[in-house]
């Protein structure tokens, strides 16, 4: 802990959720032991990427997977992938795959996405762009598909979770639609864990091509890792656009490091039992909602919830503060503290009341961590 205080950055405790912003989540220590294991010697990265992501492929079952830096890396890759593909009538692989980001060079350069108020609450469709391809978007209805496909499509993206698909068709509506049309399916699919089922729910179940998750969310893996699964041409692809060429993908270059830490936070996502890590968060909101009751003189309500923000199956707990006060203002209140708080509050597009905070415990660290978060909120709520 002593760098953050030599670098003279304050630790936050979060209350929140996996955001990037606040760094993710917190590695386990097994992880970070596969770290410093893999960081003590010199291997054939080539290989190495290769177990790795077969082993990534099995562990979720998947077809196939690659290892990449953060989802958005898998978005970018996978997006790629499939401009590659899908235009190989007009030039060769080798040719095609060196062509980024001269979107020119492809007979499939457009990216379509459902249009919408969602297009502001999840921002990352922009990072298609990365790849010189054209983000078009769909009217926001089933018969839009259709409308909207052309010669030119590489293929249709996705965000599921029922914020970002609140007016629009879901992905088990619209997925099977684009296969009849035959056209590519990209799910990003970051934060929408757990269940860890989910792994191969888009890509299994519903038939996308490519489905991305981020490493560093609630994988619990090193920050800068993200992946992706799906058919097994696709993946090679992403491989071939992968370190160490030098082609659009070297610059999301994973270390060794790196890809020891996913694999093994993979493994121990998948194999703990969820009603372990249900029951602890469970038990952390628990002392965090009796302290609150026992020590706030004001008008509140309290509810729980078997569902994370974005729809996930964690618990929260969501509170109403006293009249006039706002989420907002908690946060800034138990962010400015001695040991800062970040506590959930929800953005506009959830249209929830201002006075609604949640709290999530997946990153707390203990009980102890817990107690800080209810006297935090404590003394806002009390504050006159
Ligand atoms: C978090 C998130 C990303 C970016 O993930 P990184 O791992 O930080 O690159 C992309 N898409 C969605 C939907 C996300 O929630």
């Amino acid at each position: 802990m002593e760098f953050y205080e030599k670098i003279g950055v304050t630790r936050i405790i979060n209350a929140s959720e996996t955001y990037t912003k606040l760094g993710g989540s917190l590695m386990s220590e097994t992880t970070l032991e596969a770290m410093r294991e893999a960081a003590g010697a010199f291997v054939d990265m080539d290989c190495l990427l290769d177990q790795v992501c077969a082993r990534a492929a099995e562990i979720t079952g998947n077809e196939a997977a690659f290892v990449t830096t953060g989802a958005s890396g898998g978005v970018i890759l996978s997006a790629a992938a499939c401009m590659v593909e899908g235009s190989m009538s007009g030039a060769s692989e080798e040719v095609l795959l060196e062509c980024f980001p001269d979107a020119s060079a492809f007979e499939k350069n457009e990216f379509l996405v459902f249009d919408g108020e969602f297009l502001e609450s999840v921002p990352y469709w922009k990072l298609l762009k990365l790849t010189g391809g054209k983000v078009v978007p769909v009217k926001p209805v089933l018969d839009g598909i259709r409308e909207a496909v052309t010669g030119r499509t590489a293929a249709f993206v996705l965000f599921p979770s029922p914020l970002y698909e609140r007016g629009i068709p879901t992905c088990e509506e619209a997925i099977p639609v684009l296969k009849e049309l035959s056209v590519p399916v990209i799910v990003d699919a970051s934060a929408q864990l757990p269940p860890p089922s989910n792994l191969s729910y888009y890509s299994r179940k519903l038939g996308a091509d490519a489905v991305i998750f981020s490493g560093g969310k609630h994988i619990r893996g090193p920050q800068s890792t993200g992946l992706i699964v799906g058919r097994k041409n696709l993946m090679s692809l992403c491989r071939k656009l992968a370190s160490p060429h030098e082609r659009l993908g070297r610059g999301f270059k994973t270390g060794k490091e790196e890809l020891a830490g996913f694999l093994a936070a993979l493994e121990e996502f998948v194999l703990t039992p969820r009603e372990d890590v249900f029951n602890r968060q469970q038990a952390l909101l628990d002392i965090i909602q009796s302290y609150i009751e026992a020590n706030v003189s004001k008008e509140i309500s309290i509810k729980r919830q078997d569902m994370g923000r974005l729809g996930t199956y964690q618990p929260l707990l969501l509170l109403s503060l006293p009249e006039g006060k706002t989420a907002g203002e908690c946060n800034k209140y138990t962010r400015s503290l001695q040991k800062p708080v970040d506590i959930g509050t929800y953005t506009k597009e959830f249209r929830m009341p201002e006075n609604l905070i949640f709290l999530n415990a997946y990153n707390l660290k203990g009980e102890e961590e817990a107690y800080l978060v209810a006297r935090a909120v404590t003394e806002y709520i009390e504050l006159n």
